[in-house]
């Protein structure tokens, strides 16, 4: 049987001692928060996951869900654990409390999604979905529709779904045949089929409120022309009660690799009632707001992952027995030694750890500087934020899905055969880390959204939103003897990203493919040299609390240790990504289609 633990000693050490996030009271609308508050609810929203939400994951995945006359059912006992995490008030963690949510920052909300996604991603998803309805129409949505659609959504009484993709398209939404006809009163009929659409179906809520990517006619051609919609299961009255059943069904689920408890639907649109969100045409730009929100949102799923399985990779290590210590016996009264004594599961557990921890670190501060972005006082500030958070969006989400992957692997590996194993519970995040590599834009396409769109951006003015206070931290502590050996390596790792921005900036104008080519490693090189500035900036703070003597020493010297790891084994990577970029693209593109056969 798996185990979790809510990594709250983990999660408090980022909060409070690496991010200073008490800082969030001084911003606008957070004046009632403090980090006493948002540590107590997290270890309230720990309990719940380790205790109603983690028990189902297991059961969820055998059972999956079920599809009958349009109907879905989730797995036994997920319809009362939602009901727990709604009634609790869970669903509104981050939504305005004028609609009935609790207001907390996107920090606090960030670090609650990690734990909801190591307890049970599929049903984790269920209210991800909603939340990220609820910000589209917040952001975007006319003053009717938020009255009617925001304080369901917060409640948890109804849910959300994102329906983008079709048979024909995923990843160039500019091909969607899903057509708008615009009706007398003001609302659309939506006709058209969704594919793949998660929580499309199922009955956990009384109503689920679509927000479906459509076109209306004369629409231009390609990504401009796209409309955003909101399309409700049954439509509300202006009191918010359920109406009509409108004309959206689920047709099919999908049999697939994992996440097996949440309903993959393939949705049809048949004249189905719609209102349109913000301005026509602009739809892409309003989705991309969710989709932001949906990309940490993912990110927190890698490293949900990487979190619960490095746990049950530490557990197994330290009671299997095989064989005995290469440096001698290491547990004389067994047949055998622990296999965490041996030099290669270690070095599992150690990248487990080292990943999983700076990652922790690094999606965290990403989720402060969102609140940052939207909040704070001064214009300026807000705009710094929010190029941050533009920057390090398809960075964290790429880099912590492929690495919730792997680590999740890394926990079979330790299980060895036993990993393989349906009981064991760690095959199951091997499939269910899977898919956060390929939903909300492929990976591939996060490291084109850095190349291609993010890093031009106002003349690189997002990359210097991080290459600058990397810059600062490095002349400011290299004099420090004590931090040597963590800032000379991701000093030099930092020199060679400058370096390779460079490279792309320039080849890439004279041929894009070069850009392209060069992408996903230029992602993993910043991402790496990103995870050793976090890396840094934690063993600062360890240090600090080992001279004052105060807290649990051997947790801060682990730190230290774990950042060691991490700048001698994790890092020298960059290196040899760097040398790919350096590389270009001839070898890749240069071979004609007739020749791969
Ligand atoms: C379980 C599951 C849940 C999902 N949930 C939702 C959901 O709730 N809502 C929703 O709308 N969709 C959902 N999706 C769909 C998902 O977002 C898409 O599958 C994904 O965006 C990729 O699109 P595609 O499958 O059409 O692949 P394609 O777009 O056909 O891509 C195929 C391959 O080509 C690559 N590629 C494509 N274009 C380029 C390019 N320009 N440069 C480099 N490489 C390129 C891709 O990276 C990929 O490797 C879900 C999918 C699954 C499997």
């Amino acid at each position: 049987m798996p185990v979790y633990n809510p990594p709250l000693d983990d999660i408090k050490f980022v909060l409070n001692d690496v991010l200073g996030a008490d800082k969030l009271s001084k911003l606008s609308g957070y004046e009632d928060f403090s980090l006493e508050l948002g540590e107590q609810i997290l270890e309230e929203g720990g309990k719940l996951c380790a205790e109603v939400l983690f028990p189902l994951n297991q059961s969820g995945d055998k059972e999956g869900c079920t599809l009958k006359d349009g109907e879905v059912t989730t797995p036994k006992g997920f319809k009362a654990a939602y009901d727990i995490f709604a009634e609790n008030g869970w669903c509104g963690l981050a939504c305005d409390e004028e609609h009935g949510g609790m207001g907390m920052p996107m920090l606090i909300n960030t670090a609650m999604k990690e734990l909801i996604c190591s307890a049970n991603m599929s049903l984790g998803m269920y209210m991800g979905l909603s939340f990220g309805a609820y910000e589209a129409i917040h952001k975007f949505g006319s003053g009717g529709l938020k009255d009617l659609y925001l304080p369901k959504l917060a409640e948890g009484a109804w849910s959300g779904t994102m329906c983008l993709t079709e048979p024909h398209c995923g990843t160039d939404l500019g091909l969607i045949k899903t057509k708008a006809i615009p009706n007398d009163d003001g609302s659309y009929n939506i006709t058209g089929t969704k594919i793949f659409i998660s929580a499309g179906e199922h009955d956990l809520t009384e109503n689920i409120v679509h927000l479906v990517l459509a076109k209306l006619p004369n629409a231009p051609e390609g990504a401009r022309g796209i409309s955003l919609f909101v399309v409700p299961k049954f439509v509300p009255n202006d009191k918010g009660d359920i109406g009509e059943r409108n004309a959206v069904i689920c047709s099919t689920l999908e049999h697939k690799m994992g996440i097996k408890a949440n309903s993959t639907c393939v949705m049809n649109f048949d004249e189905a009632k719609g209102w349109l969100i913000g301005e026509p045409h602009k739809g892409l730009r309003a989705m991309f707001a969710f989709m932001n929100d949906a990309r940490l949102g993912v990110a927190m799923q890698g490293l949900g992952i990487a979190e619960v399985a490095y746990q049950n990779g530490v557990a197994y290590a330290k009671e299997r027995l095989q064989m005995r210590s290469l440096a001698g016996v290491k547990a004389p009264d067994e047949p055998a030694d622990p296999i965490i004594v041996h030099p290669d599961v270690r070095r599992m557990l150690m990248l487990s750890k080292s990943v999983t921890e700076g990652g922790r670190a690094l999606s965290y501060l990403v989720g402060m500087e969102l609140d940052i972005s939207l909040k704070h006082a001064d214009e300026k500030e807000r705009q710094r934020a929010d190029d941050f958070v533009a920057l390090l969006t398809p960075i964290i989400k790429a880099y912590l899905t492929d690495m919730g992957s792997e680590i999740a692997n890394l926990a079979v590996q330790i299980y060895g055969g036993h990993g393989y194993i349906w009981e064991s519970g760690v095959e199951q995040y091997v499939r269910d880390a899977r898919i956060a590599q390929i939903y909300e834009g492929t990976n591939g396409i996060q490291a084109l959204d850095l190349v291609g769109r993010k890093m031009p951006q106002n003349f690189g003015r997002l990359l210097r939103r991080f290459f600058h206070p990397v810059q600062e931290f490095i002349e400011q502590h290299q004099g420090n003897a004590e931090l040597q050996e963590f800032i000379f390596p991701m000093a030099k790792s930092f020199m060679k990203l400058q370096q390779s921005t460079a490279i792309i900036a320039q080849k890439g104008l004279k041929n894009p493919d070069e850009a392209g080519a060069a992408s996903v490693d230029y992602l993993r090189h910043f991402a790496l040299v990103a995870m050793a500035f976090m890396w840094c900036k934690m063993v600062i703070a360890a240090q600090e609390k080992l001279k004052s003597g105060e807290g649990d020493k051997a947790f801060y010297e682990a730190k230290i240790q774990t950042a060691k790891f991490f700048m001698d084994r994790v890092l020298p990577e960059s290196d040899a990504r760097f040398k790919m970029v350096l590389a270009g693209g001839d070898s890749m593109m240069a071979m004609d289609e007739a020749a791969f056969n």
